[in-house]
């Protein structure tokens, strides 16, 4: 029979990403004793803020979409505004005029309308990619937007005959962006999760694509630990665990020093997995085996800051890569018009990034300035006057057809996962995140009812 324990629990959520950010608001909200242990000294994991030379970007320019519903949910929750900090702009995938691209934008209208008329009005496509992507589209909702068997996303575009040009400007950038992963290694079961939320939504607005005005720590992660903290919550900085162990009475040890009722193991898996291993149990090798397998992809962000007076049409441009051309950069953002204090500030994302981070970081910010000089007919854009280019090594882990991801019971009692990593149906997201933590409170929730009642 399992011991009656009190509530409230003393629960330790490692990791302050935003998955333990999560499960820290639904644990303290529920009532319980949360002290949270952040390694670093800023909160927000990998989306967080970076200071340099008093400018404050982020470790990686990231987008959400309307379909990240929890993290929507917390956000207004920690006491933000969504609408305040957040600029919300419908669908689209808009290149440069002229750069060999297309233009494809969906008015504010209802699902699917918008879409059909996106589709209609599209530039820059020739008749037979609209209607691939048609075929595409009408055959996943047929479809239920599911598929019963795992396949690359190259395999998939394949049989559903998706025309070359078609590929290469919607579907490479688009899985690269939501899943961190090149077409021809990428899970086409979690890409299809990723569309039923967006182009396939009932919902217009699921398909919006949300980019943070603010830095990414402030957005969420600095907002939730004040939240915990007026919940009577403590929140550890530079608080690094090494050590975790189960103790004979159930409760758990950090650092051979405090002791808790519950754990909340919120880091990504790769830390995970060093943690579990120090539990030196039987229970958790299952788990630490699927961690084991993950491979990882990175995600490279060049900053390039230019005068003041320079601004882009729009707030974000996709952008044809051709690495052989040295053409890096798959995105573009204009910061400038995201806050008035980046005004000339842009940044270039290039997803699944080791060829490119190869290059080193001097040569590859020179290369994606002479890119964007280019493509965007902006002869000056050659000449930044500073750059700065941060690589996440260990971005996201590839998302591989058929990878097995842990659930969030970690096989021993009071010890739960929380991260974009565990079981769940999007890709390394910041929702992904988000979902997993919230789902990691309620098993703590759900523990803490059944043990009472036993
Ligand atoms: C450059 C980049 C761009 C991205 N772009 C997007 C995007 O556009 N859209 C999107 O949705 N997602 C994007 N992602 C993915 C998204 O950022 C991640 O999926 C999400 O932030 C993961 O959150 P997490 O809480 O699961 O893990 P993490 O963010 O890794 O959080 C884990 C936390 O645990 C802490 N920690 C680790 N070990 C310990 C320890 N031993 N003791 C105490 N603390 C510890 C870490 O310091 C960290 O703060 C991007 C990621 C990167 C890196």
């Amino acid at each position: 029979m399992a011991k009656a324990v009190p509530t409230p629990l003393s629960v330790a959520v490692i990791g302050a990403g935003w998955a333990g950010c999560a499960a820290a608001m639904e644990l303290a909200r529920a009532g319980h004793a949360v002290t949270v242990y952040e390694a670093a000294r800023t909160v927000g994991g990998r989306a967080r803020k970076v200071e340099r030379d008093g400018t404050v970007l982020d470790n990686g320019q990231h987008i959400l979409l309307g379909a990240y519903t929890e993290t929507l949910r917390l956000l207004k929750l920690a006491g933000q505004d969504p609408q305040a900090l957040i600029l919300d702009l419908p669908l689209q995938m808009r290149y440069p005029m002229g750069s060999g691209g297309m233009d494809f934008v969906a008015p504010r209208w209802p699902a699917p309308l918008h879409l059909a008329w996106a589709l209609l009005r599209a530039k820059g496509l020739a008749r037979a990619d609209k209607l691939s992507l048609l075929r595409f589209s009408s055959a996943m909702r047929w479809m239920g937007w599911q598929l019963y068997n795992d396949c690359t996303v190259a395999e998939l575009l394949e049989r559903f005959d998706q025309t070359e040009r078609l590929v290469q400007l919607m579907w490479r950038p688009l899985c690269l962006a939501a899943l961190n992963t090149p077409p021809e290694r990428a899970s086409a079961k979690v890409f299809v999760n990723v569309l039923r939320d967006s182009l396939g939504a009932r919902r217009r607005r699921a398909s919006d694509m949300l980019i943070p005005k603010t830095n990414l720590s402030a957005l969420f992660p600095e907002a939730a630990v004040s939240y915990v903290e007026s919940h009577g919550g403590q929140v550890n900085l530079g608080a690094k665990v090494v050590a975790l162990q189960a103790l004979p009475d159930g409760r758990w040890q950090l650092n051979s020093a405090d002791t808790h009722d519950r754990v909340v193991l919120a880091t990504s898996g790769t830390q995970a997995a060093s943690l579990l291993a120090s539990v030196g149990h039987a229970a958790v090798d299952g788990v630490l085996a699927q961690l084991q397998a993950f491979t990882h992809e990175a995600i490279s962000t060049c900053y390039l800051q230019y005068d003041t007076a320079v601004r882009l049409d729009l707030p974000f441009y996709a952008l044809v890569d051709a690495p052989e051309q040295a053409h890096w950069g798959q995105f573009v953002f204009d910061r400038g018009h995201l806050d008035g204090q980046q005004a000339g500030l842009l940044a270039v994302v290039i997803s699944a990034s080791g060829e490119a981070a190869a290059q080193g970081h001097e040569a590859l910010a020179q290369a994606v300035a002479a890119q964007l000089a280019q493509v965007l007919r902006m002869p000056q854009l050659a000449q930044p006057a500073w750059t700065q280019v941060i690589t996440e090594k260990r971005a996201t882990y590839a998302c591989t057809p058929d990878l097995a991801r842990p659930p969030n019971a970690s096989g021993l009692p009071g010890l739960v996962l929380a991260g974009d990593y565990t079981a769940g149906d999007y890709p390394a997201t910041i929702e992904a995140a988000v979902r997993s933590g919230v789902q990691a409170a309620a098993l703590v929730c759900q523990i803490n009812t059944f043990a009472a009642k036993a």
